[in-house]
């Protein structure tokens, strides 16, 4: 018999464009900073969602698969990328565009890869 299921809780509300100030920017992250964003959906969802612990990857995948149902998504991703720059994975914070940090890492090596490649 396996583990028991349960659903994960979404309550509260959250702003993916907290103002600076709030705790979100007092540790230096923000999870949609592109005021555009303005149909975000985590916008209604607690922070926490979107800023799991390292390990609890049940949390980090329910906010990945809300990201997969946001209008923006790619705008969140590229906004994160720019944001980010070639920082490495771990000074990269959160779920963002759909993206955990390692992911977004990856991508950012991919797109240089390819950057340097077409340059050369
Ligand atoms: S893609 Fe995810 S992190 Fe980005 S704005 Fe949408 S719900 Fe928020």
């Amino acid at each position: 018999m396996g583990r028991p299921q349960s659903t994960p809780v979404i309550t509260g509300r959250r702003s993916a464009h907290l103002p600076r100030g709030s705790a979100a920017g007092t540790l230096g992250f923000d999870p949609a900073p592109d005021p555009g964003l303005k149909n975000a959906l985590c916008k209604a969802i607690e922070p926490e969602v979107f800023y799991p612990e390292r390990r609890d990857h049940r949390t980090a995948a329910l906010a990945q698969e809300i990201c997969t149902h946001c209008p923006v998504i790619e705008a969140c991703l590229a906004g994160a990328l720019t944001d980010e720059g070639g920082a490495s994975h771990r000074r990269r914070f959160g779920i963002r565009g759909g993206a955990s940090p390692k992911e977004r890492y990856e991508i950012h090596q991919r797109t240089t890869a390819s950057s340097k490649e077409a340059a050369a």
